[in-house]
């Protein structure tokens, strides 16, 4: 026989679980009783909240604006003005769960640890009799008069209400799939382009071999048909592939809108504080000082050991074996070298190495409570919604705020 409940959230990641919780907070409060389910494909619920932040989890950002929304962010004031990263410290401060500020303004638990969060999360979840319905991959929902029936390949359950919060398309290896799109899109939604973002950019393996393994401080600005479309700062990592890092990562969502239409460079200034003439005068001092120095070596003192060498072969391919040998010229090319990087760059990683989705169901079609326009009844949340941010807590503070709010609203319609 099927079980029978009130809301049933479909995906026990962070946008679902805030759900749940608040939907049973908010029927507590009002003195309701109603019987919520969360359905998970996995065998827990929160496997990706446990391999956020590096598992230290960056909760929320204490910098959260517009900004550093992408997507559909025209309709995301009335969830982020609701939900600021103060409530949700506070929220969390209120489950027992402490947080504190580190640079940039990132969130993390006190302890560094994000499965404290998760184990919070589940605690209230437990409180407040929440059932975990795991190894649940929902495979149809059915409008029916009582509300919905849901089903998976084994079982099937009915619901007044539905909350879909199954996630996006990044990190498949911790349960990410397309199910949530298509269980949308048969409840008749539409849904945009999906592309990987907060990922690696990949460039021409001869120019990042060499490189792998190396990291340095840069401004990295994406270059399209030659033409600066965004700069980043921070550390770049040097990867088998191409580039890594955040700053990196800040780029790969421009990129992906490009959808590989169009020519696209990253330019490093590998010594952003320092003017090329500066940088001229440093290696002409080094030159005079050491005249037997290879010049492969001559950025020794400037950058690191793997990418000195790399920029001065990039300046000068044909180039005099001492340092001493080079003309004012030489340096003159290493300068500018060192101020401008250029790598081309052939696509993105994959799915499986991106941290977000770019794209999703247009925020258009639900309402602020987050109720789907087109399918009564239903309600979407977190990273399946054409929402996504920058690196450094917003993407969690999205799931958590658009997670609370399709809660609430979902109990609130039994009052
Ligand atoms: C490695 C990594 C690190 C990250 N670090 C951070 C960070 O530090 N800070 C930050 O803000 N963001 C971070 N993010 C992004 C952030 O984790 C996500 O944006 C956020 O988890 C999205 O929440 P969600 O609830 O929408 O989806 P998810 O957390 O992905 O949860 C969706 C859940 O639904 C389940 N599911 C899917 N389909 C079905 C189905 N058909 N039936 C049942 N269950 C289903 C999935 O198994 C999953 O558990 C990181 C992402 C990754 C991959």
């Amino acid at each position: 026989m099927a079980l029978n409940f009130d809301i049933a959230i479909i995906g026990g990641g962070a946008s679902g679980l805030a759900a749940a919780i608040a939907a049973a907070e908010e029927l507590e409060k009002n003195k309701k009783r109603g019987k919520i389910a969360v359905l998970e494909a996995n065998v827990r619920v929160g496997k990706k909240l446990l391999a956020t932040g590096n598992g230290r989890c960056n909760l929320t950002n204490t910098g959260v604006a517009l900004s550093h929304y992408h997507g559909d962010r025209e309709f995301l004031s009335p969830v982020l003005e609701l939900y600021s990263p103060q409530y949700i410290m506070d929220y969390f401060a209120s489950l027992g769960l402490l947080c504190k500020e580190q640079d940039e303004g990132r969130v993390y638990p006190y302890n560094l640890q994000a499965s404290a969060v998760l184990d919070v999360l589940r605690r209230q979840l437990e409180r407040f009799g929440v059932t975990e319905l795991c190894d649940f991959q929902v495979t149809a929902v059915k409008k029916i008069a009582a509300g919905f029936e849901v089903s998976s390949k084994e079982q099937k359950i009915t619901s007044r209400k539905v909350i879909l919060a199954s996630g996006g398309l990044a990190y498949p290896q911790l349960g990410a799939n397309e199910s949530g799109y298509q269980l949308a899109k048969a409840l008749g939604h539409t849904c945009t382009r999906l592309f990987p973002a907060l990922v690696q950019l990949k460039t021409d393996p001869l120019r990042a071999k060499p490189l792998k393994g190396a990291r340095s401080p840069a401004a990295a600005t994406l270059l399209v048909e030659g033409n600066p479309v965004q700069t980043a700062n921070g550390e770049v990592q040097f990867t088998e592939y191409g580039l890594s890092g955040i700053c990196i990562f800040e780029l790969s969502r421009k990129y992906g809108e490009l959808h590989g239409k169009k020519k696209a460079e990253l330019l490093l200034d590998l010594m952003p504080e320092y003017t090329e003439r500066q940088i001229f005068s440093v290696l002409k001092h080094r030159c005079d000082l050491f005249r037997d120095l290879p010049a492969s070596e001559l950025l020794n003192g400037c950058l690191n050991k793997l990418v000195g060498p790399e920029v001065i072969k990039t300046a000068l391919p044909n180039s005099a074996k001492y340092a001493g040998e080079l003309k004012p010229s030489d340096l003159a090319l290493v300068a500018n070298t060192v101020k401008q990087f250029r790598f081309p760059v052939t696509g993105t990683m994959p799915w499986k190495d991106a941290q977000v989705t770019a794209g999703g169901i247009p925020l258009a079609e639900v309402e602020n409570s987050m109720q789907s326009k087109v399918c009564r009844g239903l309600y979407l949340a977190g990273e399946l919604l054409n929402v996504d941010g920058d690196c450094g807590g917003f993407n969690l503070h999205w799931a958590w705020s658009s997670g609370i709010t399709a809660g609430r609203s979902a109990a609130r319609s039994f009052l």
